[in-house]
């Protein structure tokens, strides 16, 4: 067992950790959902969501993990039989996958490497081919949280565009939203997907939509079956600041409070620090002689990254130690690459200190464990945050 002394490192990417000021938010007792103090909680959660998606379309705010808000945005707007692109981006698109085909989606799983985003060439190729327009979705995921590389929406936006095609464009961001840019109107999204548990600082249990006039058309005149995830029962109710069912209404407490610091800290600057702390991340790992999961330059994650072991030493031995030591946890390697790679979260309510503790617990790990390695990975991330240095993402993929 683990001693608790001071404040365990949750450095997992999501859940993550929860800011004082949100559980305080959320320390309060029960409230008639349906009276009328509850409506003006309600449209300013509604309202925020919409700022923290940059959309003026309607979100819809599920009480469900993200997994309920990936089974939303399929049942409201596909129906079994219907041909879908998504692209192999790791394990979270394969999860996706999978709820797709228990819809019974006909589902061109573009395949991967799980070491770089989508693979916009195969996405490109799909749509030009498909004259018939046979094709009804694109779905892709933003942030790939099981490995750190980032799929950048815009430029699938961009390809769908240029192919004249209309098949819906459904984004994952569940771990992108509040730690990375996004934009749910400018980059043409039809369908967004998040969830509370990363960048939005809450605990699990909220699940959101953020969707387009032209998906909600779609969702008029499909056949497909859902009740709970309905959007059009959800709207009606919104436009009243209320819910078809009993809210989640301690944790849009929370969310009040967290799209409040987010807002006073700046989105723009939310996304900035990220970056840093992303950067500085991988100055450590230089150091250290560790490689990154993600291969792409321009795909790294500002959310997290992913460290791959070097051959024969196990990651999950690693953050045993680092747990078992330093009260750090640490992500684990999932599906085909549990035990060659571990996750650093830097997401969510988090700053330079806390940081340099992670990255401190990692080095002292990767010693006791026995992990070969070059020291000082941390005085390279140190230099980083004194130099404010910034790894720009690419201007055409988030403007
Ligand atoms: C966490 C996560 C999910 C799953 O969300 P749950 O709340 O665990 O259901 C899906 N996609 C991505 C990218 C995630 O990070």
């Amino acid at each position: 067992m683990t001693l608790h002394t001071g404040r365990h490192f949750l450095q997992i990417p999501g859940p993550t950790n929860i800011p004082d000021r949100v559980l305080r938010a959320m320390d309060m007792p029960g409230l008639d959902h349906r009276g009328p103090e509850f409506a003006e909680l309600g449209f300013a959660v509604l309202e925020g969501m919409q700022r923290m998606f940059r959309t003026t379309q309607p979100v819809i705010i599920y009480p469900s993990s993200g997994t309920g808000a990936w089974e939303a945005a399929i049942v409201n707007t596909l129906a079994p039989g219907d041909k879908v692109i998504m692209a192999e981006t790791g394990q979270f698109a394969v999860l996706w996958r999978g709820i797709a085909e228990k819809f019974k989606l006909d589902v061109d799983f573009i395949p991967g490497d799980w070491r770089r985003g989508a693979d916009l060439a195969a996405i490109e190729a799909r749509l030009a081919a498909d004259k018939a327009h046979a094709i009804k979705a694109v779905m892709v995921v933003h942030n790939e949280t099981s490995t750190g590389c980032v799929t950048f929406p815009l430029e699938v936006r961009k390809i769908m565009d240029g192919a004249k095609h209309p098949a819906l464009l459904m984004v994952d961001t569940i771990s992108g939203l509040g730690s990375l840019e996004y934009e749910h109107d400018a980059w043409g999204i039809d369908v967004s997907v998040a969830g509370s548990q990363k960048g939005l600082m809450l605990p699990p249990g909220l699940g959101f939509n953020a969707v387009s006039e032209k998906a909600l058309e779609v969702a008029k005149t499909n056949p497909g079956l859902r009740s709970y995830w309905e959007w059009q029962d959800v709207i009606a109710f919104n436009k009243l600041g209320t819910f078809p069912y009993t809210p989640a209404c301690n944790l849009l407490y929370g969310l009040r409070e967290a799209i409040k610091m987010l807002e006073e800290e700046g989105l723009e600057n939310v996304f900035t620090r990220h970056k840093r702390h992303s950067a500085a991340t991988r100055a450590a790992m230089k150091v250290w002689g560790l490689e990154t999961q993600c291969q792409d330059p321009h795909a790294h994650s500002p959310a997290l990254t992913g460290v791959v072991m070097p051959e024969g030493h196990d990651a999950d031995h690693l953050r045993k130690i680092v747990l078992e030591t330093f009260d750090m946890s640490l992500g684990t390697g999932l599906n085909k690459i549990k035990g060659r790679v571990f996750r650093i979260g830097h997401i969510g309510h988090f700053n330079d200190l806390m940081l340099m503790g992670t990255l401190a617990g990692v080095e002292m790990g990767l010693d006791l464990a026995k992990v070969p390695h070059r020291a000082g990975g941390v005085l390279a991330a140190m230099d980083v945050l004194k130099g404010r240095d910034v790894v720009a993402m690419p201007k055409a993929a988030v403007a």
